[in-house]
């Protein structure tokens, strides 16, 4: 077969020949759900210049049948990724008849059958590079063309795409739907969207625009979709870039799509945007997580603008569009929506990935080099999303919101239906700021790594220094006790050591407001105030970067565990904001899991476990906080069987706790950690699925079912997930995270071996989405880097991809080992 992993200079080199005028794409998916056809009829229809003879077509499917070029029917030179065309000449029509392939992996067209009806779903997924999985293309960003796209499907089933229809006939049961060209947009963006779905229509409008809006998910999920309160954060984005871009809503309709077994949280593409189902609250939802939906939706829509409308010309430029659609994902939600905190989650949540990431040794700068595809899948990474985001923020600090908001509506405006490079956004904020932006670029995008400020007697110290516009808050204590804000002071920092006057105070923050992007560390008598008085502090965004100071301190070995873990079950009981608590009960798992010496093991599993009953049982009825402890709840039951007897209650009815729903999703969840410790078996998985038989309720009975502590188990998962390429995306993550579960590694150690000994087949012959998730999912969690380094010496030639995903997790299994003996010396 041939080489599906494009390059940046053979694709810079057809662009430089290329100009396409349109498509037409022609699918037939009538017969889409007879799930023994692995395959549909796909047919484009190119018309382009060409300035050389020659160019090729991408196309990732069984078989291509026939090639007309300019009227005349050609022999067909495909080797398996690439159609060759010859003999081009100024102007040319090209037509490709083909077959391509249903997905089970979330790339190109998926294809789910729903097990609660038997309906069939499809959707299109394709960034970066997975359009040509479902028609013959330039596969590349920066060669924009309309797209017609004409579909053939069940005459009852709803078909959506980028554009309205423009046609609708039917036929013997198959209706054909014609839409309208759209805007000339880029490959990965173009979307179809097929099946029965249910949907729900509301519109937007302001002065003559007026945008068509739907929301859409599966029939089974109907009940569970709230779309009013997807509607009303649709129009406040609406409302918000519409006041702030000052450039019309560009592709006429916006629909939402809630898809199945989706492998991200969404996708933009111009006026068809697909979303995890995960978004379509089954059962009770805490404000964090109605928080992030609001944030991706906000996401994506301002990539209308940044990313559809606006394109980077490569990949390199990816963070032109994911910092500034993560940067204003959290803007547009604190400025326009009820999510007045959502800075909060940024500065903690979103900030911390950007901070894990820069600490691999396979960081980059923000612009990155980005050679090829596969390292391009790579890059959806926390650099490019929210370190870029942090740096976005950074500079609307520096330049002015105004200037900054100025200089996009003139991007958009002098590059509409383009594609650009760093330069040209430099240039219209430079503009509008009257700045010289070169030097700030330099510090802060081309280069990678974090800096880490604390301060020793009156000097702020700097690692790896930066320049960075700093506020230092100084707290203390108020005559009720309550911990407040008593002074701020803001601070240039370029060197590596600041002197500094600060006032005596009980707490000194670094980087209080959160303006720039460092680790921070508190010092001891600051330390001592958080300890004793945390839930004194009423400053959510203050919470939220002292929770994360603490966990950066305990992922670096500075804070002994057990004292971060203390700290964590005093105040997390009182933490009132849900993202900051749901944060720091998925950290306190972390650690208990990578950071506690293994002699400490059982016993720091055994008290966080109580420490999540307690919690859970004193949280009030009905409160977010009753729900995130549930959930921590379930985390800590799968590796210690100490409270077994009272999960099985609460699934039993026995137990009743006021205010905690037992929807489907939470059952689920403690049924998994009864099964990871042997105390459910395959009659009460089969009884639950009785009660919840649907998509969800089936992958997480496969979960459980791969979770039973039992050799033969484990070896039937492991088999499974190197054998059966039936599985799809979500059955494959719930088979391989059903044979890590419980923490035994007493029971998949044996496999240490063999996982080496696979990787490169699986890299191979599976695509990059399931050999990732395989390449991460089975990394053995040893007490040793030996068997990877030893992997590594043996495997130069392998993928770069591939050796960036083992590289990552060797540092990962460092820091876990360096941290453990860090924790073995503190008393
Ligand atoms: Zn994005």
């Amino acid at each position: 077969m041939g080489d599906p992993n494009l390059t940046r200079d053979e694709t810079s080199r057809r662009a430089a020949t290329i100009s396409v005028h349109s498509y037409l794409v022609e699918l037939d998916l009538a017969a889409a759900d007879d799930h023994d056809l692995p395959g549909f009829a796909t047919t484009t229809t190119l018309a382009f210049s060409a300035s050389a003879p020659d160019t090729w077509l991408d196309f990732l499917g069984d078989s291509v049948e026939a090639v007309t070029i300019n009227g005349e029917s050609v022999a067909v030179q495909f080797d398996g990724a690439r159609i060759a065309l010859t003999g081009l000449r100024a102007e040319n029509v090209v037509t490709v008849a083909a077959t391509g392939r249903y997905s089970r992996s979330g790339e190109g067209l998926h294809r789910f059958r729903d097990p609660a009806d038997g309906a069939t779903y499809l959707y299109t997924q394709y960034e970066p590079a997975d359009a040509r999985r479902v028609f013959a293309g330039f596969e590349q960003p920066d060669l924009k063309a309309p797209f017609t796209f004409v579909v053939g499907a069940p005459e009852a089933w709803t078909v959506v795409s980028n554009q309205v229809a423009a046609q609708r006939s039917t036929n013997g049961g198959v209706q054909t739907v014609r839409f309208e060209p759209t805007v000339a947009i880029s490959t990965y963006i173009t979307a179809i969207v097929v099946g029965p779905y249910h949907f729900v229509e509301s519109n937007w409008s302001r002065d003559e625009l007026n945008v068509p809006l739907q929301v859409l998910c599966r029939a089974s999920l109907a009940n569970y979709l709230d779309a009013d309160a997807i509607f009303e954060v649709t129009k406040q984005g609406l409302d918000f870039y519409a006041d702030n871009f000052d450039y019309p809503y560009p592709f006429g309709k916006y629909d939402q799509v809630f898809v199945p077994e989706y492998n991200l949280g969404a996708m933009e593409n111009p006026g068809c945007v697909t979303f995890t189902e995960a978004y379509v609250f089954r059962g009770a939802a805490t404000q964090a997580q109605f928080e992030g939906r609001a944030n991706t939706i906000l996401h994506e829509m301002a990539h209308m603008w940044f990313g559809d409308l606006v394109t980077m010309r490569w990949w390199d430029d990816l963070w032109l569009k994911e910092s500034f659609a993560d940067y204003m994902g959290a803007e547009a939600s604190s400025v326009a929506t009820r999510f007045t905190d959502a800075w909060v989650a940024f500065a903690n949540r979103r900030k911390a990935w950007a901070y894990l990431q820069d600490q691999l040794p396979t960081t980059h700068p923000i612009v990155a080099d980005i050679t090829d595809l596969e390292a391009a899948k790579l890059n959806f990474d926390g650099i490019t999303y929210a370190k870029g985001a942090s740096v976005l923020k950074q500079l609307v600090a520096y330049v002015g919101r105004d200037a900054f908001f100025e200089g996009c509506r003139r991007y958009f405006r002098a590059h509409a239906f383009g594609n650009t490079t760093l330069d040209d956004l430099l240039t219209e904020l430079s503009a509008t700021s009257g700045r010289d932006l070169t030097a700030w670029a330099r510090a802060w995008l081309q280069t990678s790594g974090v800096s880490t400020l604390a301060l020793e007697d009156n000097v702020i110290v700097q690692t790896d220094p930066r320049p960075h516009r700093l506020a230092v808050g100084c707290y203390d204590f108020d005559d009720e006790g309550r911990l407040v804000l008593s002074g701020r002071t803001e601070v240039d920092l370029v060197a590596a050591r600041t002197p500094i006057e600060l006032p005596d105070a009980a707490l000194v923050l670094l980087n209080d407001a959160d303006l720039t992007y460092a680790k921070v560390r508190l010092d001891e008598r600051s330390l001592r105030t958080v300890e004793s008085s945390l839930d004194r502090l009423a400053d959510p965004l203050a919470r939220g970067l002292i929770w994360s100071a603490l966990w950066n301190a305990t992922r670096d070995g500075e804070l002994g565990v057990q004292r971060y873990l203390r700290i964590v079950r005093d105040f997390a009981p009182a933490e009132a904001n849900s993202a900051l608590l749901s944060s720091a009960l998925a950290n306190a798992v972390a650690a208990v899991e990578h950071y506690v010496p293994k002699s400490e093991l059982a016993a720091a599993r055994h008290d966080w476990l109580d420490a999540t009953w307690t919690s859970l049982t004193e949280a009030e009825p009905g409160s977010d906080a009753q729900l995130a402890w549930a959930r921590a709840l379930s985390a800590a039951a799968s590796t210690d069987a100490g409270r077994s007897s009272e999960i099985r209650a609460l699934l039993d009815g026995e137990t009743v706790l006021e205010g905690l729903p037992l929807d489907p999703d939470l059952r689920w969840l403690l049924w998994s950690a009864l099964a990871a410790t042997g105390h459910a078996n395959v009659d009460d998985l089969d009884a639950e699925l009785v009660r919840d038989d649907t998509a969800a309720g089936r992958t997480f009975r496969l979960r459980c079912l791969r979770a039973r502590p039992d050799a033969e188990v484990k070896q039937n998962a492991w088999e499974a997930v190197f054998a059966d390429t039936s599985l799809s995306n979500d059955h494959l993550d719930a088979t391989i995270a059903g044979f890590r579960a419980g923490g035994r590694r007493d029971l998949i150690a044996d496999y240490d071996g063999q996982y080496f000994a696979s990787l490169r087949r699986v890299w191979s012959e599976r695509s990059i989405e399931i050999a990732r998730r395989i390449v991460l999912g089975l990394f053995p969690g040893s007490d040793s880097v030996e068997p990877v380094d030893e992997w590594l010496a043996g495997n130069g030639d392998a993928s770069a991809a591939l050796r960036r995903l083992v590289v990552e997790q060797r540092d990962h299994l460092t820091r876990e080992i360096r941290v453990r003996a860090f924790n073995r010396s503190v008393v």
